[in-house]
């Protein structure tokens, strides 16, 4: 069966046409109205980006929607989720870093009107445990505790490309994103026998040791100290890992190397991942808007945004995280990739040509595999009805504090206090343009 998803493109022209505008416009159009009763705690699921990424949601759009959340009756928090340490220095690892971070990109109670939280505590380890029977490849995951315990979520996602999940959307901000920190190794398959990063092939011949000038950065990625640098060699204890990836970018010289379908893996798990997230909350009480927009090749995870892979594409809306991601995938492949970026140096920026399998993905993996499994254990359809929605009333995305014209709401100030000099501006009235054209 097919699922409805809303859309306006990224066009604007008109406060009514504003991205912003457009956001509340698709979202009011796919009934997420319907997902907030007056009084209920509505947890608005955000990736506040990290430490120097810049392709992440401006705050605007969660404050966007904190405001028409509170105008529906609902008491709104923003959050985020503490991250595995997925690289040496990391900005996100604990609820005071996720804060920081949150705060110097722009996410804090002032800029948002109401708090922000980050969702499964000091370390990620306050959640809630769900049983998925139905689960192609877990069979239980571990939901954020302020996520699970609130009344309504919505996962207010940007669209973009993701090394781990090929492509990140509303299916991985549920997978990943909602997930507490023992939800996320879960995903990542930590202690998998055959997959995990502790089923790495080993050869320790292929490090220098200490004679490696950057020997320093191994040893310290590992904070379970299983990684050790000898005078001739490297050392590793693979029991205990929890394939949480911090190495990776640093033992670059081959003495671990991952097993071929680790990343393939993660990315399918993070479709039963995210059905956690809907079976805790209650699929009527949960609601999905994809940004696709600066949609850059790498998730908002790293400490850098690349060139957009294609131009932007638009604003979706929709009550099922599998047709709204798969309509995203379908509109980037029949883009034309943006020229200079990394789809066009893989060669894949023809429209009608997958990039995020080719520019985003570092395995080089299939750009469905969440939605496939996503539609195979009941989160959704990969059919999908898209509708156009209109644009919205010229009246309500105006200045809402104050919505009088100009000439009223200023025309007491200005009686009373004058904006220019009494005696006029000095300047060259005769000054040829024409010297400066
Ligand atoms: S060995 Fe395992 S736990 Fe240690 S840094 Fe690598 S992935 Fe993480």
């Amino acid at each position: 069966m097919s699922s409805k998803v809303y859309y306006m493109d990224d066009r604007s022209a008109s406060a009514e046409t504003s991205l912003v505008a457009k956001m509340i416009n698709v979202y009011e159009a796919a009934g997420l109205n319907d997902i907030i009763s007056p009084g209920e705690v509505v947890a608005i699921k955000i990736h506040c980006g990290e430490y120097n990424n810049t392709a992440y949601l401006r705050p605007v759009y969660a404050r966007a929607l904190v405001d028409h959340v509170k105008e529906l009756g609902g008491r709104p928090f923003v959050c985020d989720t503490t991250t595995q340490p997925y690289n040496p220095y990391s900005s996100r690892v604990t609820a005071l870093d996720l804060m920081l971070t949150a705060e110097r990109n722009g996410y804090n109670s002032g800029t948002l009107g109401c708090p922000f939280i980050p969702a499964d505590g000091y370390l990620g380890t306050d959640d809630t445990k769900v049983d998925l029977p139905e689960g192609l490849i877990l069979k239980e995951a571990y939901i954020a505790k302020a996520i699970a315990l609130a009344d309504a979520v919505i996962c207010l996602t940007h669209f973009k490309g993701h090394g781990v999940g090929v492509y990140g959307g509303a299916v991985k901000n549920l997978g990943i994103g909602c997930q507490s920190k023992r939800g996320k190794y879960n995903v990542h398959q930590a202690f998998h026998s055959r997959v995990s990063l502790g089923a790495s092939a080993f050869f320790p011949h292929l490090c220098r040791g200490k004679a490696c000038p950057t020997w320093e950065a191994c040893e310290t990625s590992c904070s379970y100290g299983l990684i050790k640098i000898t005078d001739t060699g490297i050392e590793w204890t693979p029991e205990g890992c929890v394939n949480c990836l911090a190495h990776l970018k640093v033992v670059t010289c081959g003495a671990i190397q991952d097993p071929p379908d680790n990343h393939d893996m993660a990315a399918a798990a993070m479709g039963d991942a995210a059905l956690g997230v809907v079976k805790a909350v209650g699929a009527k009480k949960m609601g999905y808007i994809n940004m696709a927009i600066d949609i850059a090749p790498f998730c908002d995870c790293v400490m850098f945004s690349d060139r957009p892979l294609v131009p932007n594409i638009g604003v979706f809306a929709s009550t099922d995280p599998v047709a709204i991601d798969q309509v995203c995938i379908d509109m980037v492949k029949a883009s034309a990739g943006m020229s200079g970026s990394r789809a066009q140096d893989f060669g894949v920026a023809a429209a009608g040509v997958n990039k995020f399998s080719a520019a985003s993905s570092v395995v080089g993996a299939s750009e469905a595999l969440q939605v496939a499994v996503g539609a195979r254990n009941g989160l959704g359809s990969q059919e999908y009805e898209l509708i156009q929605v209109p644009v919205g009333d010229p009246v309500k995305p105006r200045f809402h504090w104050d919505k009088r014209p100009v000439g009223i709401r200023l025309a007491e100030p200005f009686r009373r206090e004058k904006v220019y000099p009494e005696n006029g501006y000095t300047r060259n009235e005769n000054f040829d343009l024409e010297l400066v054209r």
